[in-house]
């Protein structure tokens, strides 16, 4: 295995927690009760940073892909579904309590002499006896709570990819092999969240099944790993900060096969970004037996062979990944001032597809017409591109603004625009300026965005 690289230590949770709430990322949820655990909100900033990941996973899994089709399943399901899937009998974290200060541990995750010695890390009070704790949040529909009405919030969206499995094969008349992607809310109950937004109640998932005949199962396995990975890459993810972690036979998932995760490197250290999953044909054999359907394929190109298919699973969080793009994006650079004394400015060095404002807009002065000169710049790049406007405050300011905010490309209208049309395009990441006519924008920064990355590396990377 490769040498685990040096953390930069530029990201650090404190810091990403405290820009993520001053610049408009991410607020506590409710925080004018004293907040919710397991919860939070997406600031202006943060909501447009998901809304772009997850139209790039989009676009990556539905529009460049020829096999995959999209689906959007509610979050409530037949409760079946769930006894179905194993969730009911086994989707359990094992659970201490600490009986002095209350603290509440998930055992694997506790150090093994705590465990031991039953003595709590925190306080080193005594600790309750390991006892297991299902993670799905419970509730009732209609107005009468008993067991008949119980409702689950989906622990994970793959559920409602496995029941709409036969659905989408008689709409859509798909072939194996062919995926079904799917963006959404899923709740856990989890028994510690901690690290800000990394492990949270409520959170967002990014999931694609790949439905594949029995024995080519590997095979697909093999090739969505190596798809997955490359994502991360063309994200601009530095490799370093990425690693695959194999589940051993302690670890693997009832339902699986074979099992990897890739890991990255935040600053708390190596955690599960997302999960690789070959998981046989239990899902649809189970969903089978218990809904009564014959939920087999029938290849109809292969005189009506009858199969329950394997299940390819990649499973990514879309919140999780905001925060490892906080972090990944995350520098701080020395630079100096156009008087000689030396500055700091935080970048966030997203890249440009996710960025949550492609363009800032900015007016060198507040007057002689260039406002309006630059609100009309606005206009014309705003169809193709998410756009900010700001004119408060020194130009030098303005820029740094833009660079904690990861805005990739900053447009200044000058006194030189009056008389040519030209405007200023300053890169966020080298600094550099050029000038461009307000006519060659849309196609400039458009380009620029198709060469992303840069080829020098970014100074973050190890
Ligand atoms: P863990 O073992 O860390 O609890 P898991 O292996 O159960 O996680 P999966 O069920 O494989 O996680 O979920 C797939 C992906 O969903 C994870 O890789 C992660 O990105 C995301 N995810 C899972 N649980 C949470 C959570 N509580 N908060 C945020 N994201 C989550």
């Amino acid at each position: 295995m490769a040498e685990t690289p040096a953390y930069q230590g530029k990201a650090t949770m404190e810091k990403i927690t405290a820009l993520a709430k001053r610049r408009g990322f991410v607020f506590q949820s409710s925080e004018i009760y004293g907040g919710q655990s397991g919860a939070w909100d997406y600031g202006p900033l943060g909501a447009a940073l998901k809304n772009r990941i997850a139209a790039n996973w989009w676009r990556e899994m539905t529009q460049l892909e020829d096999d995959i089709v999209g689906l959007d399943a509610a979050i409530l399901m037949h409760p079946r579904t769930w006894e179905a899937s194993g969730h009911v009998e086994n989707f359990t974290d094992p659970l201490v309590d600490c009986k002095k200060c209350k603290a509440r541990f998930r055992a694997d995750q506790m150090p093994e002499e705590s465990l031991v010695e039953k003595k709590c890390p925190e306080c080193g009070g005594e600790l309750t006896d390991t006892r297991r704790f299902n993670l799905m949040f419970k509730t009732y529909i209609g107005a009468v709570e008993d067991e008949a009405n119980t409702v689950y919030l989906r622990p994970e969206t793959a559920q409602g990819i496995y029941v709409n499995y036969k659905n989408i094969i008689q709409s859509n008349r798909m072939k194996i092999p062919f995926g079904i992607a799917q963006i959404g809310k899923a709740f856990r109950n989890e028994i510690v969240t901690r690290n800000f937004i990394f492990r949270t109640c409520e959170f967002e998932q990014m999931e694609m099944q790949f439905f594949v005949k029995p024995g080519t199962d590997e095979e697909w396995f093999k090739r969505w790993k190596e798809r997955r990975w490359a994502y991360y890459e063309r994200l601009g993810v530095a490799p370093a900060r990425l690693r695959w972690h194999r589940h051993g036979p302690g670890e693997l998932a009832h339902y699986a096969k074979d099992a990897y995760d890739i890991e990255y490197l935040f600053p708390m250290g190596w955690r599960e970004l997302e999960g690789v999953h070959n998981r046989s044909d239990y899902d649809l054999s189970r969903h089978g037996e218990y809904s009564g359907k014959d939920l087999r394929y029938i290849d109809q190109e292969n005189a009506n062979e009858r199969y329950t298919p394997y299940i390819i699973e990649t499973s990514a969080g879309l919140t999780r990944t905001l925060l490892m793009l906080l972090c990944e994006a995350y520098d701080e650079e020395k630079i100096t001032d156009k008087d000689g004394s030396d500055d700091w400015r935080t970048v966030l060095r997203f890249h440009p597809v996710v960025a949550p404002i492609t363009v800032a807009v900015l007016p060198l002065m507040k007057k002689d017409g260039l406002p309006e000169i630059a609100r009309e710049v606005r206009r014309e790049l705003r169809a193709d591109f998410s756009t900010d406007y700001d004119h408060a405050g020194a130009i030098g300011r303005r820029y740094r603004r833009q660079d904690e905010a990861g805005t990739p490309f900053c447009v200044t209208v000058d006194y030189e625009t009056k008389e040519n049309r030209t405007v200023t395009l300053r890169f966020r990441d080298s600094m550099e300026q050029t000038r461009v006519g307000i006519a060659d924008l849309p196609g400039r920064i458009g380009a620029e965005i198709r060469a992303y990355p840069p080829p020098a590396p970014s100074p973050t990377v190890p």
